[in-house]
């Protein structure tokens, strides 16, 4: 290990890299991303990398390039991004996974092969929508053509894992016609599949467009029905929801995201990018400006803010994000990973309690959302939380250090 590395940091800890780009900032995006044109992309790479030297694992278990748009980068830039990271990490021989978000507009059949080439194994493209006025609506800079042309350049370059990103129950969205356009993206059976309930994120186009009317979210009723006919359909075709918004085939769940969801470590590099180091977790600004001005400096360390969980925040966490999984929550593993003694631990008093109600049930030592918990999951979830532990405001599926999203981030 380099000696300016963080001690805490364990071989094998997973990676996230974030790549602020895109050519477009969408009307629903939250993310710390901006449209290419109005940011300095020059030497993107170069500060990533300095970053990476200090900030990274080595031989980490999994990597995940999110963004942003990770595939607006240039195939040069791409290149020194992976080859670096290789030389600092050592990933290719130690990463079961490594992820990569590409956007339709952005992907050809050589950028494809030159990402596997890279190391790169599994693919994740964001559709979002089939229909030509939603992609409008939501700003995408894509057509509907150009998704079912990603994902072929994707297979016929080789990718053998490729997950497909779909946003559902949109302002004006017809239940019928998004039951056709699942239907139409399973057809091409991607290995994985994210399914969002599209939500409407303080700071974005779509959030000020509803305060003013502008945009009007569909009903509580019928959002219901999009979620329950969403896993309807993906369950019939063999998909398992392994998490709220998420579905595999043939257990080809995203390992790197699991990892978030079981509150693991793993350390986050790029503007905004979060991490969590053992019981530490640390944020960069965000702000491409400050991060570039930072490493610039040789600051260290180049996050802006850090925090250190007491023991009942860590075990409210672990709770909060393993309800969202199918596995659940075995009550003995969330202590020892928040290293809580039994009897200092509030979770299950509170999980009986959401028993009562209908929202959980107990079943074979763990505890899960109940059918009538299940589209409640971030608010049952939520109830886990201790006042002061910081995450109250965030959005379970948001992780930008992460990149596992509920709001669709690509
Ligand atoms: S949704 Fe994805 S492509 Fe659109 S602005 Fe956000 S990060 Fe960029």
């Amino acid at each position: 290990m380099r000696p300016d590395r963080d001690p805490a940091l364990l071989p094998g800890t997973p990676l996230y890299v974030h790549v602020p780009f895109c050519v477009a900032k969408c009307h629903y995006c939250d993310f710390y991303s901006f449209a290419a044109e109005t940011g300095d992309s020059s030497g993107f790479v170069d500060l990533l990398l300095r970053e990476a030297s200090t900030r990274a694992a080595d031989h980490p278990r999994t990597v995940f390039v999110g963004g942003g748009t990770p595939t607006w980068l240039p195939a040069a830039e791409l290149r020194a991004l992976f080859d670096g990271l290789e030389e600092l990490t050592g990933f290719r021989s130690s990463a079961e996974e490594v992820s990569v978000e590409c956007n339709p507009e952005s992907l050809d059949e050589a950028k494809a092969e030159l990402l596997l080439e890279l190391g790169v194994n599994r693919f994740s493209i964001g559709f979002q929508s089939l229909r030509p006025e939603l992609l409008e609506l939501f700003g995408r800079v894509h057509q509907v053509e150009q998704s079912f042309d990603a994902f072929q350049a994707a297979r016929s370059a080789g990718a053998e894992e490729i997950s497909v990103d779909m946003i559902y129950a949109s302002p004006g969205e017809k239940l019928e016609t998004w039951e056709s356009d699942l239907s139409q993206v399973l057809e091409l059976e991607p290995n994985h599949l994210s399914a969002y309930n599209l939500t409407f994120e303080e700071g974005t186009a779509f959030e000020q467009w509803r305060r003013t009317g502008a945009l009007i979210p569909q009903v509580e009723d019928l959002e219901l029905q999009f979620f329950w006919r969403t896993r309807e359909i993906l369950e019939e075709a063999g998909y398992s929801p392994y998490e709220i918004s998420n579905f595999s085939l043939n257990g080809q769940h995203c390992e790197h995201n699991l990892n978030y969801w079981e509150n693991g470590s793993y350390s986050g590099l790029g503007p905004s990018a979060v991490g969590k180091v053992g019981h530490r977790r640390m944020g960069n600004p965000r702000s491409y400006g400050k991060w570039a001005e930072r490493i610039r400096a040789g600051e260290s360390p180049i996050h802006e803010w850090e925090e250190t969980l007491a023991p009942l925040d860590r075990l409210g966490e672990t709770w909060w994000l393993g309800l969202r999984t199918k596995t659940g929550i075995d009550p003995a593993r969330a202590r020892a990973v928040a290293a809580v003694d039994v009897f200092e631990d509030p979770c299950e008093r509170i999980a009986k309690g959401l028993l009562e109600h209908g929202l959980l049930v107990h079943r074979d030592g763990c505890w899960r959302l109940s059918d009538t918990g299940l589209p409640l999951a971030d608010a049952v979830a939520r109830q886990f939380l201790t006042p002061g532990s910081g995450r109250e405001d965030s959005d379970a599926d948001r992780t930008e250090g992460s990149s596992s999203c509920s709001t669709a981030e690509n």
